[in-house]
């Protein structure tokens, strides 16, 4: 036979999912039953025992291929019977490889779909699949189709919001490009076809093409990447029709408006503009194409493959349109963009010898004067200068080159962030529910992924946080409350081990020593610099098991998806988003409508905050909540609105890295169930009792079915009567203190019997 010696079963990296709980090795070894093995790639593969010695098993795989192992590394596989069922727990031995294999098996045959337990686990196909539309919709509805899909996710939330009258929520997670974007789309569409009638629900799905414009952008991971969270709560009237909607974004990633990695572009809206405006328009935004821009220049990259910048650039126009923005209003924000792109374009000389700039008044500076509405030298006098309290005075300062850039992209980012918040308030004006509204609803929450790349900075540290707080919602649902139900009742239950994350979150949020509060004081700190807040970081956490201290100026999250290094550069700068009051006073002269509605919109909210620290010191600048303690706030908000519904999960899964179809990486698919528990959602709801119903319902609901008199008429011995009499398995129930506990499936025998009595 022919030994293959670079492949060894042994030493798996697969640790985690210790399967040993599973397999009963002996046996099925024993009994030579198909078995996974894992090559030294790491892949795994259908392995048929030959012969066994000792503790060493002789396999054949791959048909030719020969290998002796040690028994211990083999696992169980599951029947071919089994082959692609629809949802994981049906698998007969749960392990890593067979799930694994269920899923490939499925993707290869364009089943993106399938059910873990409760949870739909979605797995990007990279390519269109005939499983939308219509015809599908029409079948999920009448309940035709039962595969799992969104359109069935969608379903329940509808049905179950009727039936229970509670709000629902359908919560999608995974990684950038995952697909999750796409997914609330899908699920959008089939609460806009049941729930449609109205018009409303036309309105509410054009806000996609908007939205994904403004605040979406290529980026090296994904051509479509949402750079801002969103939550759109679709609001029901009693007999299920749409009545309106309400948008929330949470933290754009502003820095991209003024810097752009190699390979990656801003936001799709400037390239949309600069392609698509047409000939009138870009005469009045003197608009030129997208290479002449600085900002846009950063990266080669102008284009995306098989995206037409200026077909979309129809489509948002006709999306602004349909949820009712005025032409006037549209190219009012057209303006903003464009003031935006001439921002970058303003350059600075030296005017003194103490190396003071002052901008260059060129076409560029003339052009954002003209769009903003203001005066071309109070717009350089702001981008030059800064007004000081020095005591009871006001001194003018001069601004260094560095100083001016600063200043200059800070009023980009400013008025690009600001542009983005008055669409969704555009937006909202539009959906606003009806005066006849029920206050049921559906919310559908599309957050950006957990993200992890080389170089990690603040917008990963705040993106990897909210995570960390769905991650525990998640948890908290699936693991915990079902747990301490059993436990309440007092049933016989072998407790599922989950990974808890409570120790990350504590390490974020701890007062008065963890990451936010120690980033929010060292960025008050008139001297604090990166460098500062790195140190105070290990002095005051090093005994966090939760955190490491790295050389310099970076340190390691261990977060619930795995380790982060995070670089503290640019952290005190970003938390604390200053935009100087010479600024918010330059829009607010502004003859423009929307700069004037942003420098209100700061000036308020700098006003709602007590002055810090920052003020004594900062003199004259705007003083507001830190970026972080404002995400905090907001994602407290979003939990507590989730709380008090009943979510329904998608996770999406990338099966590859390339974007590409037909691609399915082991390695990386494993990693993303194992960092969302998506094994231990199947094995707690396969070992768990998932119908519940009280002695007194029970008995109530089952009790005239009854064929012998049962001498004590209290409703647990009428309920035992009754298990007695229908031949429940013992294994397939439980008796708690207040109810009884059913494995999936056990109710069914006796509501078939009632309804046809
Ligand atoms: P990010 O966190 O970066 O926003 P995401 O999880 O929202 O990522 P999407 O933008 O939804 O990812 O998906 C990325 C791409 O994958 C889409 O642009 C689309 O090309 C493809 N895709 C995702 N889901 C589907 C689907 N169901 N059918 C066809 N293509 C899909
Ligand atoms: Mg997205």
């Amino acid at each position: 036979a022919d030994v293959n010696p670079s492949v060894s079963a042994q030493g798996s990296v697969l640790g985690s999912w210790g399967n040993k709980k599973w397999g009963d090795t002996a046996s099925y070894v024993a009994k030579k039953l198909q078995s996974w093995f894992q090559t030294s790639d790491g892949n795994w593969e259908l392995a048929k025992i030959l012969s066994i010695t000792g503790s060493e098993s002789l396999i054949s795989f791959s048909e030719e291929k020969v290998l002796k192992v040690s028994s211990d590394s083999l696992l169980p596989a599951n029947p071919e019977i089994l082959d692609g069922v629809d949802d994981l727990m049906q698998l007969s031995y749960l392990n890593e490889p067979s799930v694994l294999y269920n899923l490939q098996y499925r993707y290869d045959r364009d089943m993106i779909y399938s059910k873990a337990g409760p949870v739909l686990v979605a797995i990007n196909p990279f390519k269109k699949i005939p499983l939308y539309g219509s015809d599908y919709i029409e079948a999920y509805k009448r309940k035709s189709i039962d595969n799992p899909h969104v359109y069935a996710i969608a379903d329940t939330a509808i049905r179950e919001m009727i039936r229970d009258e509670v709000n629902q929520s359908i919560v999608i997670s995974g990684e950038s490009g995952a697909g999750k974007t796409e997914t609330a789309k899908i699920a959008m569409q089939y609460l806009a076809a049941l729930g449609g009638g109205s018009g409303i629900e036309y309105e509410i799905l054009k806000t996609n093409p908007i939205l994904e414009a403004f605040g979406n952008a290529k980026t090296s991971r994904n051509n479509n990447s949402s750079r801002f969270g969103k939550l759109i709560e679709i609001h029901f009237s009693e007999t299920g029709k749409i009545s309106g909607a309400k948008i929330q974004t949470f933290l754009l990633e502003k820095s991209r408006v003024v810097q752009c990695t190699d390979g990656e572009r801003s936001y799709h809206s400037f390239y949309q503009l600069c392609a698509g405006a047409p000939p009138s328009l870009r005469e009045k935004l003197n608009l030129k194409s997208a290479r002449e821009y600085k900002y846009l220049q950063q990266s080669t990259c102008y284009s995306i493959n098989g995206v037409d910048d200026a077909e979309e650039f129809r489509v948002v126009v006709e999306a602004l349109d349909a949820v009712h923005v005025s032409k006037e209003n549209q190219e009012n924000a057209f303006a903003m963009l464009a003031a935006v792109l001439w921002l970058g374009n303003v350059t600075f000389s030296i005017v003194d010898n103490e190396n003071h700039v002052e901008p260059i008044i060129d076409d560029a500076l003339l052009n954002v004067a003209k769009l903003i509405g203001c005066e071309a030298d109070d717009l350089k006098l702001a981008l030059s200068t800064r007004k000081m309290k020095v005591g009871n005075d006001i001194i003018v300062q001069k601004l260094t080159l560095a100083q001016a850039i600063d200043t200059r992209d800070a009023l980009a980012k400013s008025i690009y962030s600001c542009l983005f918040d008055w669409l969704v308030e555009q937006i909202n004006k539009s959906l606003a529910v009806g005066k006849r509204r029920t206050g049921r609803s559906i919310s559908i929450l599309d957050i950006y992924g957990f993200e992890s790349f080389d170089v990690n900075s603040f917008e990963q540290f705040c993106i990897n946080y909210a995570n960390e707080r769905l991650q525990q919602h998640f948890n908290r649902h699936l693991f915990k409350l079902e747990q301490e139900e059993y436990i309440q009742d007092g049933i016989d239950w072998a407790k599922v081990e989950f990974e808890d994350n409570q120790d990350c979150l504590n390490l974020f949020e701890k007062k008065p020593l963890g990451l936010m509060t120690l980033l929010d004081e060292e960025s008050t700190f008139p001297n604090g610099t990166d460098m500062t807040f790195a140190t105070k970081l290990k002095q005051h956490l090093k005994t966090n098991s939760c955190f490491r201290g790295e050389r310099g100026k970076a340190f390691t999250v261990h977060h619930y998806a795995g380790e982060v290094t995070y670089d503290t550069s640019g952290f005190l700068e970003k938390n604390r988003d200053l935009l100087h009051l010479d600024s918010i006073q330059l829009l607010s002269s502004c003859t423009c409508e929307l700069p004037q509605a942003f420098a209100s919109n700061m000036l308020s909210l700098s006003e709602k905050t007590v002055p810090g620290p920052l003020h004594k010191s900062g003199g004259a600048d705007s003083q507001k909540l830190s970026v972080v303690t404002k995400f905090k706030g907001q994602l407290f908000q979003l939990m507590q609105r989730l709380e008090s519904t009943t979510p329904h999960f998608i996770r999406c899964i990338k099966p590859n890295n390339s974007q590409s179809p037909g691609i399915y990486h082991q390695g990386l698919v494993l990693q993303q169930l194992r960092c969302c528990g998506v094994l231990e959602v199947v094995r707690i709801s396969r070992s768990g009792f998932p119908t519940r119903m009280s002695h007194q319902k029970f008995a109530r609901r089952y009790g005239f079915l009854l064929l012998e008199h049962v001498a004590s008429q209290d409703p647990l011995s009428v309920s035992v009567a009754i298990l007695h009499q229908f031949d429940i398995l013992p294994e397939m129930y439980q008796i708690g203190y207040t109810k009884l506990f059913f494995r999936t499936g056990q109710i069914g025998k006796l509501e078939d019997t009632r309804n046809r009595t």
